[in-house]
């Protein structure tokens, strides 16, 4: 059975999109810790990161790299945190997250909500510096 996460990809289920490839898609986590939230995921479903092959996750780790880019020109913030964790939904994927400080990190902490209006502008935001950046 197709993870949420492909069902997300396949356009099944609706997502904020903020960037997309041949091999990866990029969307707001519904439950983020700060604004700007991101998770990375292959459209390839594998549960667990590293049994990607090493090329699927050394190109994985370099979209990261872009959107991470693009994610702080959006929202500006002292560094892009990454986490991987993979407990709660069965496909690989890189959670990416604008942080000020260590503790925006801690995914004990209450999550964010935002309406529909203010994802997507979050995601938007995202977009418009994910295309100038490959300009
Ligand atoms: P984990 O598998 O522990 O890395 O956590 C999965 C993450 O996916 C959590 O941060 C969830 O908020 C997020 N998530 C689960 N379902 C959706 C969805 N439909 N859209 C966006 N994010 C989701």
């Amino acid at each position: 059975m197709a993870t949420i996460f492909s069902k997300i990809i396949a356009g099944e289920i609706p997502s904020y999109k903020v960037a997309e490839d041949d091999k990866f898609y990029a969307f707001l986590d519904i439950n983020p810790l700060v604004k700007g939230h991101t998770l990375v995921v292959p459209k390839r479903e594998v549960d667990y990161i590293f049994d990607l092959e090493d090329d699927e996750l050394a190109a994985m780790q370099i979209f990261a790299k872009k959107l991470a880019l693009a994610i702080q020109k959006a929202f500006p913030c002292k560094k892009v945190g990454q986490a991987v964790i993979g407990l709660e939904v069965p496909h690989a994927h890189i959670h990416l997250i604008p942080i000020q400080k260590e503790s925006d990190m801690l995914f004990s902490n209450p999550k964010l909500s935002f309406s529909n209006e203010e994802f997507a502008a979050i995601a938007a935001a995202i977009h418009k510096a994910w295309e100038e950046n490959a300009d």
